[in-house]
C-alpha cells in the first residue's frame, strides 16, 4: 500500500519534484530517497487565504502518495477498448452528437461491446477551426460548424474546466483518466480545480475520435439528424433520417446533441415524443485581465502560481444565477 502523506509549500517548491519529494519523504518520517520506489502527487490546492501556518503568502496544500521499496510503482492509467467492429447488426448504436455527451457514450458502448455510429451535423475539431475563425472574420456563421455545433461539442475553444465532482453524474475519476489517457495533462488527476487548457483541448478530441475509430466505431461528420424512425407497432425510436433523406437503423438511439438543438427539441416535439423543460441556464462571458484576477486573489503575482480561477454568484429574485470563470 502506498502512504499518503499532506504537505504545504510555497508555491516554488509545489512546482519543483525534487522540493516536494523532500518534503514528502519528511513528513512521512523516511530516512532516506533510496527508501522510496516512487512518488506522485494525488491532490493539490492553492490557498491564498490569510493563516498562519508559518508560510508567508500564498501556500499549497498538497497529498503526496510514496510507494515505499519493496512495494514497486502504480501503474499508469490505461485503457483498452475491444475491436467491435465485427460485432452483429443488433448490437449497434446510433449516437447522434460528437460533443463530450456523444465521444463518452461511444467509448462506454465499445466498453460493452456495442459498435457506436456515430452522427454529427458539424466538422472535425481541425476543419472546425476554419469555420469559427470566418466567424470572427466576417460574422458569417455556418449553421453546422460553429462555436456549438462541430466535434467536440460546445466547450471545445474554451479552456476545458473539469470542476464537476457530482457522483450522481456517473463515475468522475474514470472520465478524467479517460482524458488523461488521450492527451490531458497529469494534473487533472489530482489538481483542486483542473482544466485540460484551450491550446490541448482539441487535440484530446481528436485523440478520442481515433481511439473510436482503431475499436471499430463508425463516425460521420456533415451528417444532421432531421427525423427519428419509428416502429409502426410500438412507436419505439429503431433509427434516423439524415438531411440528405439517407436513413440509418441500429438497435437503439442516444440522443447527445446538447442545449443549441432547437431544431431537435422541435422535431422531438412534431413527433409526439415526451421532452421535459430544465431549468432555464444563461452564461454570461465577463473578460478580465488574468493580472488583476490574480492580484485579487493571491494578493501578489507569483510566476509558479496557476492562473487564479475566482467564481460570482448573485441571487435575484426569481431564482439564482452563477459565474465562474
Ligand atoms: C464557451 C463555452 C465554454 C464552456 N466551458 C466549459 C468548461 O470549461 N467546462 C465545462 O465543464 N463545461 C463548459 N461548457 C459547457 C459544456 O460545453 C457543455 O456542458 C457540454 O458541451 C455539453 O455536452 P453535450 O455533449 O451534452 O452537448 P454539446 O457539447 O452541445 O454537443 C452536442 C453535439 O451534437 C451535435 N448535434 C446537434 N444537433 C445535431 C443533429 N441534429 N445531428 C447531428 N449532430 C447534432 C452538435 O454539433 C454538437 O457537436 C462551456 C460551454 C461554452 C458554450
Amino acid at each position: 500500500m502506498p502512504k499518503i502523506v499532506e504537505i504545504t509549500l510555497t508555491p516554488k517548491d509545489s512546482a519543483d519534484s525534487a522540493a516536494y519529494t523532500a518534503a514528502a519523504i519528511a513528513a512521512a518520517g523516511l530516512k532516506s530517497p533510496a527508501d522510496v520506489a516512487f512518488c506522485r502527487v494525488v491532490r493539490r490546492s492553492i490557498d491564498a487565504r490569510r493563516h498562519t501556518s508559518g508560510i508567508p503568502g500564498v501556500r499549497v496544500n498538497m497529498a503526496v502518495e510514496l510507494w515505499l521499496d519493496a512495494e514497486g510503482k502504480p501503474d499508469p492509467v490505461h485503457f483498452e477498448w475491444g475491436d467491435v467492429s465485427n460485432v452483429p447488426a443488433s448490437r449497434e448504436v446510433i449516437v447522434v452528437g460528437a460533443g463530450p455527451a456523444g465521444l463518452f457514450a461511444a467509448l462506454e458502448l465499445i466498453e460493452l461491446r456495442y459498435k457506436p455510429i456515430l452522427l454529427e451535423r458539424g466538422k472535425d475539431v481541425s476543419a472546425r477551426k476554419a469555420d469559427i475563425a470566418a466567424i470572427q472574420r466576417n460574422e458569417r456563421v455556418n449553421p453546422d460548424s460553429n462555436y456549438a455545433f462541430g466535434e467536440g461539442g460546445a466547450g471545445t475553444y474554451s479552456d476545458g474546466k473539469l470542476y464537476t465532482r457530482s457522483k450522481k453524474r456517473g463515475n468522475f475519476r474514470k472520465a478524467l483518466e479517460i482524458l488523461h489517457f488521450h492527451g490531458a495533462d497529469e494534473s487533472i488527476l489530482y489538481e483542486a480545480h483542473p482544466h485540460i487548457g484551450t491550446d490541448k483541448l482539441p487535440r484530446v478530441i481528436a485523440a478520442m475520435r481515433e481511439t473510436i475509430l482503431r475499436s471499430g466505431g463508425r463516425i460521420l461528420f456533415g451528417t444532421r439528424v432531421t427525423d427519428f424512425l419509428l416502429s409502426p407497432d410500438s412507436g419505439a425510436v429503431i433509427g434516423v433520417e439524415t438531411q440528405s433523406g439517407e436513413r440509418i437503423t441500429a438497435q437503439a438511439v442516444i440522443l447527445a446533441t446538447g442545449h443549441s438543438a432547437r431544431d431537435i427539441y422541435e422535431l422531438l416535439h412534431a413527433r409526439g415524443i415526451l421532452i421535459e423543460a430544465k431549468p432555464f441556464a444563461m452564461g454570461v462571458r465577463v473578460e478580465h485581465r488574468q493580472e488583476l484576477i490574480d492580484r485579487i486573489q493571491y494578493k501578489t503575482v507569483d510566476p509558479y502560481l496557476p492562473a487564479a480561477s475566482y467564481s460570482l454568484v448573485a441571487q435575484v429574485p426569481s431564482g439564482k444565477t452563477g459565474t465562474r470563470s
